[in-house]
């Protein structure tokens, strides 16, 4: 634990938010350079990280989120060093730290389970193994240790060692690819649970003048091939105009879409590389309107997801509905003006309605969810973010006029472009646009549980016409 002189936090398990306020206070732009060993059966990945973090007004502990077993090699600045572990919590003492920038280099293992931070897939066609990560909301820190808090944005560099016949994609581009080995360019700055990477032999399929690359594993190369025209186009439509409508451009140096069989959910925005369950792509009933929607607003929400929370992120789980709000909002909006054959107007209706239910329910929460810990952060993930939340917005863009609206996200997205927010930036945003005070306006919307289902007469505060 830290030393009483110092003024770290005395943490609990998981990441406690008064220790993520404090190190947001005392630890600036984290560099995180992994390589992780992968090998086809084992039961555990071994990896090596080097983690440089400058602490201004140092020497202070350093406190890390770490949920796996022992590391070892420990060295701080050069020289070895001895790590306290407590309350899933790597401690190095502020002894072995000065101000300014410190490097801190170590080795470590963690497990490839069903439910855990790196995952197998095996295809019983062909025998064939895939293995991926999957870190939201917060266990990065089960894979290797790290600042696990969306606040606490890091540059990633990647390293892997593979299997012979395996290819990985990651967050960034490749910067050199051989047998056995890939190697990834930095990472802008992105959020511990954002960090992803893929691997096994999958197959890349890619279109002239498209520049996303859909990632299939091998025995569904010839679906894979079948949907992508489609599927590529679509999404690169949307990306010209999530670009317009956010005032930026895409945000990455590159964009991957990699199917996952069995992925625990429909998909997950990891920044770069969106990874996506690929039933849910690759459809078992292709010719269903409603599962052809569905597999659109999926894409369309993921890849909005690119600005609205990879760009732009939630300092905390507690604002997950700033994320989860503008993804369905840009995505609907998308497939209304997009993909004209799914009548993206009933699409809206059939979203806003379903979100006023949703408010309506006794005990129902706000949007903004108070969160004490991320190990509780699954309970934010409720309809109110993903249903209420885009129909507040919806609505907000009716009440403030749709040209006031954008103005405000464009400047929202361009003021925090690589940064984090809470609702109160937005409420800023959308107060400089309108020159109003909007405090009254974010209390009965974005505080008050049920505002939505009881203050305002439904066809108006969904703007269902
Ligand atoms: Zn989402």
């Amino acid at each position: 634990m830290p030393s009483p002189s110092s003024a770290a936090p005395r943490a609990g398990p998981g990441v406690p938010l008064a220790l993520a306020r404090w190190r947001e206070r005392h630890y600036r732009a984290p560099r995180y350079e992994l390589a992780f060993r992968l090998r086809p059966g084992a039961r555990s990945v071994s990896g090596t990280l080097q983690l440089a973090v400058t602490i201004p007004r140092g020497p202070l502990d350093l406190v890390l989120d770490w949920r796996g077993g022992p590391v070892n090699g420990v060295r701080v600045n050069g020289r070895t060093a001895s790590p306290l572990y407590k309350n899933q919590h790597l401690v190095i003492p502020r002894r072995a730290l000065k101000r300014g920038r410190n490097l801190l280099q170590l080795a470590f293992s963690a497990p490839v389970r069903a439910g855990g931070p790196l995952r197998r897939y095996r295809d019983a066609r062909d025998g064939a193994e895939y293995l991926y990560t999957l870190l939201v909301p917060a266990d990065a820190s089960a894979l290797f240790p790290c600042f696990d808090q969306p606040g606490l944005k890091g540059r990633f560099r990647l390293k892997l060692d593979l299997p012979k016949n395996w290819r990985a994609v990651a967050n960034a581009p490749a910067l050199e690819e051989r047998t056995g080995f890939a190697r990834f360019a930095e990472t802008p700055p992105i959020s511990t649970y954002l960090f992803a990477f893929a691997a096994g032999p999958f197959r890349v399929v890619t279109r002239k003048s498209e520049p996303v690359r859909l990632f299939v594993r091998q025995s569904r190369l010839a679906r894979a091939r079948a949907v992508a025209p489609a599927l590529l186009r679509l999404n690169r439509a949307a990306m010209d105009r999530f670009a317009r409508d956010c005032g930026h451009p895409f945000p990455f140096p590159k964009y991957d879409l990699v199917l996952i069989p069995d992925f625990h959910y429909g998909g997950m925005e990891h920044a770069g590389a969106t990874f996506l369950r690929e039933d849910r792509v690759l459809l078992r009933q292709p010719r269903s309107r409603y599962w052809r929607r569905r597999r659109a607003l999926l894409l369309l929400h993921e890849t909005a997801h690119q600005w609205m929370g990879n760009l732009v992120t939630m300092r905390w789980f507690d604002d997950l509905w700033l994320k989860e709000g503008f993804a369905n909002y840009l995505a609907y909006g998308a497939l209304q003006a997009l993909a004209l054959e799914f009548d993206g107007e009933r699409a809206w209706a059939e979203l806003t309605s379903s979100g006023r239910r949703a408010a309506a329910k006794p005990g129902a929460p706000a949007l903004h969810a108070p969160l004490d810990n991320l190990a509780a952060a699954r309970s934010v993930y409720t309809e109110i973010v993903y249903r209420t939340a885009p129909a507040v917005l919806r609505h907000a863009e009716r009440e403030f006029g749709a040209a006031r609206f954008r103005r405000a996200l464009r400047s929202f997205v361009r003021r925090h472009a690589w940064g984090a927010v809470d609702w109160r930036d937005l409420v800023r945003a959308l107060e400089r646009a309108t020159g109003r005070d909007l405090r009254p306006w974010a209390r009965r919307r974005i505080l008050q549980p049920d505002a939505l289902a009881q203050g305002v007469p439904p066809t108006r505060a969904m703007g269902i016409q």
